[in-house]
Order: C-alpha cells, then structure tokens, then sequence
C-alpha cells in the first residue's frame, strides 16, 4: 500500500487529522490498534464542560475520515527507512510505504494499584475516574445502590515525585467536577466532598462549573491530601487527610471512593518509538523541538505527532492540534514534491 501519511492511532488526534489530510487531497492510511475507532472516547460517558455525550462526538470524528483508508485491529510491527519513505509492516501482514508519518497514539492513565496507600484492587468501593464513566454509562453503581458519602482523590499520579510523575494532568480537576455534579444528580441525598491540591479551572467554564458544584450542588472541597484508606467491617471506607486551610485533621467515612487517576506516555509505544530513535522529553512523552511554533514537529523528518502523545491536553486543543499538524504535513509535502 501506498500513502502520503501514514497515522498511527485512531483516536481524536488521528481521526481529525485523517479528514483534515484528506481534505487537502493527500492518500493517509489510518491504523489502530482496536477494533474501535475513538480511543479514550469509547470509555468516557460525558465530556466536560458542557456534558456533551462522548458517543455523539466520536460518531462526528470516525464519520469524517474523508479518502483515508481505516485498518482497526492492526499494529506496527516493524518500521524502517528506505530512500526517504517510511517502510511500515503492520500486524495485519499488510505492508504501507508512505512519505510522512504521524503517530498519534496518544496517552495511558496511571494505574491507580500503585498508590496502595489509596487501596484501589483492594477495596470494593475504591473505584477510579475511568470506572466511573463505565458507571455512567450503565447507570447504576454495584456493590454499594446509593452511596450516602462520596469523595474524590485528585492528583492521584500525577504532581507526585513517588509516582514518578511531577506534572500535572490538566485535565483531572474539571473532570472531578464534572463527574461529582453526575453523581450528585444521581443521588441527590448524597453527600459529596473533593480532596484537591489546588483547583486548575483554566479553560472557558470550568470556573462556573466549579461554583455551580458548590452552589447548587453542594459538593464540598477540601483542601488537603488523603493520607489513608482503610476498609470496616461493613464495607465502609474510613478516609484520613488533612484540611490545609485550617489546619486539622479530617477523617471522613465514605460509601464510594473515586480516584482521579492522572496521564502518562503510554508504554505500549515504546517499541515504535525506539525502532524509529523518537527522542522523547524528562517527562516521558514525545519531545518537541519548537513547543512554541511548530508543535508537530519531531526530531526525525518526515515523522509527526500531534494530541496527547507529547503530553496532557484537553480535547479541543488536541483537535486543534491535529489540524495545525496536518498543515505542517501538508507543507511538508508540496515542499518535497
Ligand atoms: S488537573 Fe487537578 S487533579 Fe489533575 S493533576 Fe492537575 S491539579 Fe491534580
């Protein structure tokens, strides 16, 4: 098979990016490595700030792919180099040789296991910020119907030198917001408390959404790390932290426990990125040579990224980026015909 672009990953980045490259009349290929097209869509429920179901969003992105052709179930299997042209063997026994490629593999989430001090795999009502989209999604909690106290753990992997991941995810503060307010409207009895570090409400809305949280909803937020969780005899989580603000201990019995699991490079890439001698960041994800101009480049030309695989961004940015992206591509292209 013959491309201009090869795009690794069929999520938002490398839908958008399929249409956007089709519309400027280049031949992609778009591999993922599911049998779905979406990626972290397909799992989320809602999408913050607006609600907006996941569903409707990613039917618009893989409806859209213009000229590219789509091969799901299919992997790279080995890459190389060849007078210019990126020689991909793909897992299908499909092989593609195209001018550019364009890894849009995006990110992993922490696993929540590795905080043990937060017993995620060890108590039932521990579950985290993905699994409870699955939860809205079905509708109902298991184990526990209506948990009476719930609360939220931010940060969790994320801003964390132990977890070997000192940033921050950026998106995991409104999501908590979001996903409080979801559970509230479906246990208005309930009561509902968020332990933050500091609260980045950064985009258009968040911060009304926040104060909606309080207002109208009454969620609490407290300000302070959770130091311990532990289990009664009844299935109950007893929560030990601290409250920052005013200095005293909290300790809190709670029916549900949502850790707000943070973004990390996804290790499943690691073989591609070594075959091609992709040069990434301290923080692990792909470097940018020009973080301020030229976002999509990489240090080998001819090869291109865009979305969260060079780290935490919200939705709209990685549509935005998958669009300048494939600009660049574009340019590329004309440039070496
Ligand atoms: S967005 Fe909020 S919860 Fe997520 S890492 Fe940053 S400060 Fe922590």
């Amino acid at each position: 098979m013959i491309a201009d672009v090869l795009i690794i990953g069929g999520g938002p980045a490398g839908l958008e990016s399929a249409a956007c490259i089709s519309e400027f009349g280049h031949k992609a290929v778009l591999i993922e490595r599911e049998s779905q097209l979406g990626g972290h869509l397909l799992k989320w429920d809602r999408l913050f700030p607006d609600s907006i179901p996941s569903s409707q969003f990613c039917e618009r992105l893989t409806g859209n792919t213009g000229n590219s052709k789509v091969i799901t179930n299919s992997n790279i299997l080995s890459i190389k180099r060849d007078n210019g042209r990126f020689i991909s063997k793909l897992t299908t026994g499909e092989s593609v040789e195209s001018k550019t490629l364009l890894m849009t593999t995006g990110f992993a989430l922490f696993a929540a296991e590795k905080k043990q001090e937060y017993g995620y795999n060890l108590y039932n009502r521990v579950i985290t910020n993905s699994d409870l989209e699955d939860i809205f999604k079905k509708g109902t909690v298991t184990g526990t119907e209506k948990p009476a106290k719930i609360g939220f753990v931010h940060c969790v992997g994320s801003r964390d030198e132990k977890a070997c991941n000192r940033n921050c995810s950026k998106v995991c503060c409104v999501t908590a917001v979001k996903q409080a307010i979801e559970l509230k409207e479906m246990f208005p009895e309930s009561e509902i408390f968020c332990f933050y570090m500091d609260l980045r409400m950064f985009g258009r809305g968040y911060e009304d959404l926040y104060l909606e949280a309080q207002t109208k909803y009454g969620i609490r937020f407290i300000r302070g790390r959770v130091s311990e969780v532990s289990e009664d005899i009844n299935g109950n989580l007893i929560i030990k932290a601290e409250d920052t603000l005013i200095s005293k201990p909290v300790r809190i019995t709670l029916n549900l426990l949502v850790l707000m699991t943070g973004i990390i490079p996804d290790q499943d890439n690691s073989n591609l990125i070594q075959q091609l001698g992709v040069k990434l960041a301290d923080d692990g994800f792909v470097y940018s040579p020009d973080p301020l101009y030229g976002s999509g480049k990489t240090n080998i030309d001819g090869l291109f990224v865009a979305g969260s695989v060079t780290g935490p961004k919200t939705l709209p940015e990685v549509i935005n980026e998958a669009r300048s992206t494939s600009l660049e591509i574009h340019n590329y292209l004309i440039s070496k015909d």
